[in-house]
C-alpha cells in the first residue's frame, strides 16, 4: 500500500513577522525534520533550538526552534513537526523548496490539517466548523460562539437529541412484533410521546439558527429613504469615517456602500442604498433594483426622512417602516420633527452635519441588534450554520412524518431517517459529500 502522503505549509500568515511557523504532518514529517537539521532524535513536544541548512549544499537557511508531536497525540493524529524560523518571505520559499523536493513530501491543500484531524476523529466536523469560525473571527461574540462550539458544546447537544432518536427507534422496533393486544395500555403512545419530546427539542435548535447563524454572519442595517435626505452623510457620520459619497446632487449615489461597526459584540454592516425613487436613467434603475434587494434582505432597516420635508406623507420610504424599521429624521439643524404618525419607538433626529442625536441613534442601533441577536452565554449553545440548520430541520420533518404514521414499520423508518440527519451534522456517518465543502473554507496551513 502507498504511504500516504506528508504535508507541509504555513500555518502563520503570510507576510513579514517575528516568528512564522511551517509545520508538517505525516509519516515523513520527522524524517524531513532531521534532514534540515541535521539532527535524528527529538524528544517529544519539547522545543529544541537547531540550525536549519539545505541537506544538498550545506547552506545555512535559518535559526530557529523545532518541536515535534509523535502521533497519535497531535493535532491530526499523525507524527507532526514544527519550525519555528524568522518569519521572512525568503526563509519560508528556501524551506518549502527543500521540503517539496522530497519524496512523499507535498504542499497541504487547505484546510488538509483539519481534515486529517477530523478523519483520524480528533474533531468532529461541527467542531472544525467551529475552528474555522474562530480563525475567522472579528468581534467578541463570535469569538464566544467559536470557542464553545470547538469545545464540542454543539456537538453534545445533536448527540444528545440522536442518542434519543436512537431510544425511540429501539422502542419502537421492540414492540412492532408484538400484537396490540398482548401490550400493556399505553405502550404505543408512549412511543408517540418520546417523539413529541425530541421533537420539540429539535425545533427549539432549529430556531436558534436565526441567533447563531447572526452572530456567525452579522447583522445587516439597510439605509434607505428618499434622494438627498442625507442617507451617505449619515453612514459616514456613523462610521466616523468617509465611506459614502456625499453630494448634494440626487441620485448620485448609485450602488451600495456599506460600513462595518461592531456592535454589541457583534459585527454590524450598515449598507447605504441608492435612492428609492424612479428610475430616470439605465444605471440609475439597476442601482435601485440593488437597493430594494438590499432593504429586503436586511435584517433591520434604517428609514431616513428630512426634517425640511417631514413626515412627507407621500414619501415611497413609508412602505417600508414596519416592526423591522427604526425610522430617522435627519437634518434636523434645518426644522422640527413634530408632527408624523404616532409610532413605537417614535423617530430619532438626528443632523448628520453636526452630529445631533447621534447618540440617541447608536443607543436605537444597539438595542435592536442585541435583540436580534442577544443571547447571553451559558445558554444552550445555538446552530451556527446554514449546514446544521438544514439537516436539523430535515430532521424535523421526518420526526413529523413519523408522528403521522400508522403503520409500526413506517413510524420506526421515518424515525431511522431522521437519525440519519443528525448524524450528518457531526459527521458521525455518511458525510463523504460534504467534507470537501467544509474543509475547502480552510486556508492552507490550517
Ligand atoms: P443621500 O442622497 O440621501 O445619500 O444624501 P446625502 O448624504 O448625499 O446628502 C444630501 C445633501 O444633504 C448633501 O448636500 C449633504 O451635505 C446634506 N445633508 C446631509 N445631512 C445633513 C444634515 O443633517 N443637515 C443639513 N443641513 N444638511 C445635510
Amino acid at each position: 500500500m502507498e504511504e500516504r502522503a506528508t504535508i507541509f505549509a504555513p500555518a502563520t500568515a503570510p507576510g513579514r513577522a517575528g516568528v512564522a511557523v511551517l509545520r508538517l504532518s505525516g509519516p515523513q514529517a520527522f524524517a524531513a525534520l532531521a534532514a534540515l537539521c541535521g539532527r535524528a532524535a527529538f524528544p517529544p513536544r519539547a522545543m529544541v533550538s537547531v540550525r536549519f541548512s539545505d541537506p544538498e549544499t550545506g547552506e545555512a537557511i535559518d535559526r530557529g526552534l523545532a518541536v515535534c508531536f509523535p502521533g497519535p497525540a497531535s493535532f491530526t493524529g499523525e507524527d507532526v513537526a514544527e519550525l519555528h524560523v524568522h518569519g521572512s518571505a525568503a526563509v519560508l520559499e528556501r524551506l518549502a523548496g527543500v521540503l517539496a523536493g522530497r519524496p512523499g513530501v507535498r504542499w497541504a491543500e487547505p484546510g488538509e490539517f483539519t481534515r486529517r484531524a477530523f478523519e483520524a476523529g480528533k474533531m468532529d466536523l461541527t467542531e472544525t466548523e467551529a475552528l474555522a469560525d474562530l480563525l475567522a473571527a472579528e468581534t467578541e461574540a463570535q469569538r464566544r460562539q467559536a470557542v464553545r462550539q470547538m469545545d464540542g458544546a454543539l456537538s453534545r447537544r445533536f448527540e444528545d437529541l440522536r442518542n434519543r432518536a436512537v431510544e425511540v427507534r429501539a422502542f419502537i422496533e421492540a414492540v412492532i412484533d408484538f400484537p396490540e393486544d398482548e401490550l400493556p395500555a399505553g405502550t404505543r403512545d408512549r412511543g408517540l410521546t418520546m417523539i413529541a419530546g425530541l421533537k420539540a427539542d429539535l425545533a427549539e435548535l432549529v430556531d436558534s439558527a436565526r441567533i447563531g447563524c447572526r452572530v456567525r454572519q452579522g447583522v445587516t442595517v439597510a439605509v434607505l429613504g428618499a434622494p438627498n435626505v442625507g442617507k451617505s452623510s449619515l453612514v459616514n457620520r456613523l462610521a466616523g469615517w468617509d465611506v459614502a459619497i456625499v453630494s448634494a446632487t440626487a441620485g448620485t449615489t448609485r450602488d451600495r456602500v456599506s460600513v462595518d461597526l461592531a456592535l454589541e459584540g457583534l459585527p454590524v454592516t450598515v449598507t447605504d442604498t441608492a435612492g428609492l425613487r424612479a428610475a430616470a436613467e439605465e444605471i440609475e434603475a439597476e442601482g435601485i433594483r440593488r437597493a430594494e434587494r438590499a432593504v429586503a434582505d436586511a435584517d433591520l432597516r434604517l428609514a431616513v426622512f428630512s426634517a425640511e420635508t417631514w413626515p412627507a406623507p407621500e414619501d415611497p420610504t413609508w412602505r417600508w417602516v414596519d416592526s423591522g424599521a427604526l425610522v430617522v429624521v435627519n437634518k434636523a439643524d434645518l426644522g422640527g420633527v413634530a408632527g408624523g404618525p404616532p409610532m413605537k419607538p417614535p423617530p430619532i433626529a438626528v443632523s448628520a452635519l453636526t452630529g445631533a442625536g447621534f447618540d440617541a441613534l447608536a443607543d436605537a442601533l444597539r438595542a435592536r441588534v442585541r435583540a436580534l441577536a442577544g443571547r447571553q452565554a451559558g445558554e444552550a449553545p445555538p446552530i451556527t450554520r446554514e449546514r446544521h440548520r438544514a439537516l436539523a430541520a430535515a430532521a424535523l420533518v421526518a420526526l413529523e412524518r413519523a408522528q403521522a404514521q400508522t403503520q409500526q414499520e413506517l413510524q420506526a423508518e421515518d424515525v431511522r431517517l431522521a437519525i440519519r440527519e443528525l448524524g450528518r451534522i457531526t459527521g458521525r456517518i455518511d458525510v463523504e459529500d460534504v467534507l470537501d465543502r467544509i474543509f475547502g473554507e480552510f486556508c492552507i496551513g490550517k
